[in-house]
């Protein structure tokens, strides 16, 4: 069964656990199309792109023991029956990393590994709370992030924000005395969001701490409506100020939510192997990102925590176009609502929209795929 589960999360011929860049391109030119397509990322935790090499590389660097004794038998771990089991494996693996150099190392790899896959502006979270609890200074984990994307930038022109994510289930007094110390590196930062545990933790509990974050010229994302009711995502717009929500696939529950999210245009950063994995939606063909794009919603497609849910962003691209058989017009307008709905100064966001824009009259057009669905 969980097996099963696993094999429906990737599709049949999709990425194994560790995603990226297995699937040959050469044998499916939607592959080929959908990796080379300039692509945003706006939902993404630098956390979960820790990759069980890397863990294992940090764990022997810094002397922590883990409880597993191969990579292998870690991924075989990587089973989750919800949001909650996953939470517990994503800490365990947070603690080996200790030293500003490993946080720059994290970021890093996430970064070149994010641009193979065609990314060019990525606006990542980061858990500060997942890392001062464990006695992990704050400013060495913003400086080496901060040093990573620095030098993204520089050396491949992958432009990036950064946005620090309060954990939710840590409380109310931890947000505030987080965003706290935040504000000696506020110019590191672009945005606040709200993650983590999501039930039992509603929006309004943390509307103090967004404000004072919006004071400050901070802007404001949260999760809500993963697993969570479509109040949560009413919540997070009223009581957080939110301008984008994280997931908020459960919107759909409530049409006259949806008629306001597409009246505002708010953009919802959807994460579709993450859905699956953690059983937000069964499987990819009853996933509802095709009924959220035709209801008009401002959906955009991202990977969440790749390294633990089987894809990095092309192969979110892919599994919904696989699951849902979307055309190539639906993958450019994914693709297109994520630079519309980045945190980036007009010039940049021109220069994202004219890239995509050729891309879009020269790239070949996909053939029909071996699944049938054409681009
Ligand atoms: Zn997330």
């Amino acid at each position: 069964m969980i097996g099963e589960m696993r094999e429906r999360a990737t599709g049949d011929s999709g990425p194994p656990p560790h995603g990226g860049d297995s699937e040959p391109a050469g044998h499916d030119p939607l592959v080929a199309f959908v990796r080379a397509m300039p692509k945003v990322e706006l939902h993404l935790h630098l956390e979960g792109t820790l990759e069980p090499e890397l863990m294992f590389e940090l764990a022997r660097r810094n002397g922590v023991p883990l409880r597993f004794a191969t990579v292998e038998e870690m991924r075989g771990a990587y089973d989750f029956s919800a949001l909650g089991d996953f939470l517990r494996l994503y800490y365990e693996g947070a603690a080996v990393l200790q030293t500003e150099r490993d946080f720059y190392d994290l970021s890093r790899a996430y970064l070149h590994r994010a641009y193979a896959d065609g990314v060019r502006h990525a606006e990542v979270f980061f858990d500060p709370q997942t890392h001062t609890a464990r006695g992990v200074a704050f400013r060495d984990v913003v400086s080496g992030i901060h040093r990573a994307l620095v030098d993204a930038e520089a050396e491949l022109g992958l432009t990036s924000r950064l946005i620090m994510c309060f954990l939710r289930d840590a409380g109310v007094e931890s947000a505030a005395a987080t965003l706290t110390e935040a504000m000696e590196y506020r110019d590191l930062l672009t945005g606040v969001g709200l993650d983590s545990t999501e039930v039992g933790y509603p929006p309004e509990l943390f509307a103090g701490v967004f404000a004072t974050a919006r004071a400050a010229g901070l802007r404001a994302v949260a999760h809500a409506g993963e697993e969570g009711p479509p109040e949560y995502v009413r919540g997070a717009l009223d009581a957080l100020g939110a301008e984008r929500i994280d997931h908020g696939v459960r919107s759909l529950e409530d049409p006259a939510l949806v008629r306001r999210l597409v009246r505002g245009r708010v953009p919802l950063t959807v994460c579709p192997l993450s859905n699956v994995r953690l059983k937000v939606v069964p499987d990819m063909e009853s996933h509802p990102l095709r009924m959220m794009l035709e209801s008009g919603l401002v959906v955009t497609v991202n990977s969440d925590d790749p390294a633990y849910f089987g894809g990095y962003l092309s192969d979110n691209f892919r599994a919904v176009q696989r699951g849902l058989g979307l055309d190539r017009a639906q993958l450019l307008t994914l693709a297109a609502n994520a630079v519309e709905a980045a945190f980036v100064d007009e010039g940049r966001r021109a220069r994202l929209r004219a890239d995509l824009d050729v891309y879009a009259e020269t790239a070949p057009l996909g053939a029909a795929a071996p699944g049938g669905h054409g681009v």
